[in-house]
């Protein structure tokens, strides 16, 4: 039996992989464009916007697919937007059953009219502030953190890193680079992770989505990953015999002996072309073989997804249930960079039991 988007819904979720400029609300968009001046819109209409960047995202891409954020980040130039637009995300997921998320942004990609880097990061932090005290109030309690991410292609990452730095204890709990793979491979921005790492600090890495095995190499052992966004690729370290037996390489062995907790986003993939459909994506083999696989949303706007609609996908494609729902949420809560007694407490107190209750009542329904 599948289970039931208000099941979904209900469940406690947690998410790691998300961009705050990939989950804007289309009507805020038009809303922002009209209050600051910005002129770039295809269409005032939030339904038309809303399809047109989901157009333009699906098109088999990774280069293509990052196209589509000229416009959101073209409104997200002043402080009160970037505190909008954190404050409506906050909420946004609370609605939709989200008890725990880690959402990263480029400050550098909204210095465009004078922000500087801490005071891109300063109101991303308020948004979330004002948004999860919103909907805490609204009866949806939400941990929000900040993932300060630096673009690939760029050359500000130390900066950045230096500047998610300052702000840790306020929120920040990890840096991250994004951006287009072919042609940045992650050393090109090794003083910024060594800047991070002599610091204790934490730090995932964009490899392995549209490009291959030596991106995800280079993430772990030269610039200290802990975890890998996407990491898809990892399966092309892996052989499927026809007899059905499995032989991991050096690599994926690596990655799954140490637990290295792949950010997954089958949705996302398949828009930018990494996966043909989420039925063929590798996230079946990967959880099948117990890697550490979390379940992430990547772009909600681009992909026209939820936190939800992601877990609904993955059901219908491989029927896993609550059992391996669970286990998708714990696996996110044990990678996420929060300190973890904070993480011990939302698996002990929030999502164990949530998801006990939830089973309760499907046996219940079960046994009529
Ligand atoms: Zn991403």
């Amino acid at each position: 039996m599948s289970l039931s988007l208000d099941t979904i819904h209900r469940a406690p979720k947690a998410l790691l992989h998300d961009h705050l400029d990939g989950g804007l609300r289309p009507a805020t968009i038009v809303d922002l464009a009209r209050e600051y001046g910005y002129a770039g819109l295809p269409t005032t209409d939030p339904d038309e916007l809303a399809a047109w960047i989901r157009r333009g995202a699906d098109r088999k891409s990774l280069e293509l697919y990052l196209e589509t954020f000229v416009h959101t980040v073209g409104v997200l130039q002043e402080r009160d937007a970037v505190v909008r637009v954190a404050a409506e995300c906050a909420e946004d997921l609370a609605a939709d059953g989200v008890v725990y998320a880690e959402i990263r942004y480029a400050p550098e990609l909204s210095t465009e009219r004078g922000l500087t880097l801490d005071e891109v990061i300063e109101a991303n932090l308020e948004g979330f502030r004002l948004g999860a005290a919103r909907a805490a109030a609204a009866g949806h309690p939400i941990t929000m953190k900040v993932l300060v991410t630096a673009m690939r292609q760029a050359a500000r990452s130390v900066e950045v890193a230096e500047a998610a730095i300052r702000w840790r204890d306020a929120g920040v709990v990890g840096f991250d680079i994004a951006g287009p793979e072919a042609g940045y491979r992650p050393t090109r921005h090794l003083e910024a992770f060594d800047r991070i790492r002599h610091e204790n600090f934490h730090i995932t890495i964009h490899a392995g989505e549209s490009f291959g095995l030596p991106s995800i190499w280079e993430a772990l052992q030269f610039c200290g990953a802990e975890r890998l966004g996407h990491g898809v690729r990892i399966v092309d370290d892996i052989t499927v015999a026809p007899d059905g037996s499995v032989h991991l390489g050096r690599l994926a062995a690596f990655v799954r002996d140490r637990r290295v907790p792949l950010e997954m986003c089958p949705t996302s993939n398949v828009h930018s072309g990494a996966a043909g459909s989420v039925a063929e994506h590798p996230i079946d083999l990967l959880r099948r073989l117990r890697f550490r696989v979390t379940l992430n949303t990547d772009n909600r706007l681009m992909s026209g997804v939820s936190v939800s609609s992601e877990f609904q996908a993955l059901d219908e494609a491989f029927g896993i249930g609550l059992g391996e729902m669970e286990w998708l949420t714990i696996n996110a809560l044990k990678s996420a960079f929060a300190p973890f007694d904070e993480r011990l407490a939302l698996i002990n107190e929030v999502v164990k039991p949530g998801y006990a209750r939830l089973k309760a009542e499907e046996s219940r329904v079960a046994l009529g």
